[in-house]
């Protein structure tokens, strides 16, 4: 704690300070939070709208933010700039659909190629991926992850409510073709929805030579069903694709919560996030801004640091936003209490509106 606290002392001298330069120079972060966890990576959502309406994510009838209540892109690369002069080196940008944001490449290209961002990725649900990967790549993007829950056309839509596989499999195309270091699927498996596709979906990406990850459903928001009626545990799911493939354990990781297995022979990746069967609280490297510039600490929990009074009343100060940050460390939660026989969901915020 008192390494902190001179942390925030020293800001006063502000990026020109030694710790700030070692920080960027050797990647390491100054932001450590009560438990000994380094953040490294934030996931900042540019904004909450959405072109689909997934059933697990949001429900039918959304009310989005007036659009003053949203940071700014300008603001967002501010917010970016900072994170990284404290030694962030990975920063994924969410939403909501960030490429319905209009101007959202004018941010990937403001960011791309910070000095000390060592990477800088996008969570896509694909449907504008078709005319937006190539520039994409180009603005620095180097990883990207594209949702995918349904490879059947109709129930695609009745999954996303009003989404266009054939778009987004177009999209995925593209992405292939501008030639990202990587490409993941992102799937949420559903009981009774599209838990029958766990293999099919593997099938795809081994096809395309791209990853999948599968994510639990997490009791984010209120939506049309009680999430213990959809939940599909991920050791059932490893469980059925171990039947069909030979899945090598791996050590890989990257930076996030996911846990990896090979498949020999293809150049796949399968990847389990499972807050409810394997917490990865313990590791937990990471916070999530949101497209109002709240600073949530933990995702299955309230804990939050609003920086938007702070970008907006000190647009030439960094410091006050810097100070803010640093202090936000000494509340971030030891874990996440996800409980799914609860009837309320565990957070009323949605995933749309944190940031996946
Ligand atoms: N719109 C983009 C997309 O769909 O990829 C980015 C934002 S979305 C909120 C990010 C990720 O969160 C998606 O992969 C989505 O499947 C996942 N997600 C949304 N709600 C979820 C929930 N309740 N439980 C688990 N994953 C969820
Ligand atoms: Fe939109 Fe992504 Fe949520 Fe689906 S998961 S509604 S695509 S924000």
């Amino acid at each position: 704690m008192k390494d902190l606290e001179s942390n925030i002392s020293t800001y006063a001298s502000k990026v020109s300070s030694p710790e700030i330069m070692l920080a960027r120079a050797s990647s390491s972060s100054l932001l450590v939070d009560q438990f000994g966890r380094k953040v490294d990576y934030i996931r900042l959502s540019i904004t909450d709208r959405c072109d689909f309406r997934c059933v697990y994510c949001m429900s039918e009838d959304m009310t989005f933010l007036p659009r003053e209540e949203v940071l700014s892109l300008e603001e967002c690369a501010r917010l970016v700039k900072v994170f990284v002069s404290l030694g962030v080196a990975k920063v994924r940008i969410t939403g909501g659909e960030p490429l319905v944001r209009k101007n959202a490449l004018w941010l990937f290209e403001e960011i791309g190629h910070l000095p000390g961002l060592r990477e800088l990725v996008v969570t896509t649900n694909g449907s504008q991926l078709e005319h937006q990967a190539e520039a994409l790549k180009q603005a620095g993007v180097r990883r990207i992850n594209i949702s995918l829950d349904s490879l059947d056309a109709e129930r695609f839509r009745k999954i996303t409510r009003v989404g266009d596989l054939s778009k987004v499999l177009r999209g995925i195309a593209a992405a292939k073709k501008a030639g990202f270091e990587n490409i993941k699927l992102n799937t949420v498996l559903m009981r009774g929805v599209n838990d029958d596709e766990a293999l099919s979906l593997l099938n795809f990406a081994i096809e395309q030579q791209i990853d999948i990850v599968y994510i639990e459903e997490m009791p984010l928001g209120e939506v049309d069903h009680t999430r213990d009626s959809t939940y599909v545990s991920n050791d059932a799911t490893l469980k059925l694709l171990q039947h069909h493939h030979m899945l090598v354990s791996s050590a890989e990781t990257t930076g996030g919560p996911a846990k990896y297995w090979r498949i020999p022979g293809t150049r796949s990746k399968v990847g389990f996030i499972s807050p409810h069967s394997h917490n990865f609280c313990e590791t937990c490297n990471r916070v999530r801004i949101t497209c109002k510039g709240e600073l949530y600490l933990c995702l299955g929990q309230e804990d939050r640091v609003d920086l938007m009074p702070l970008l907006r009343n000190h647009q030439d100060d960094d410091g006050p936003l810097v100070q803010a940050i640093i202090d936000s460390m000494r509340i971030k939660p030891k874990g996440h209490d996800f409980d799914l026989r609860r009837a309320e969901p565990a957070v009323v915020r949605f995933m749309s509106h944190t940031g996946g």
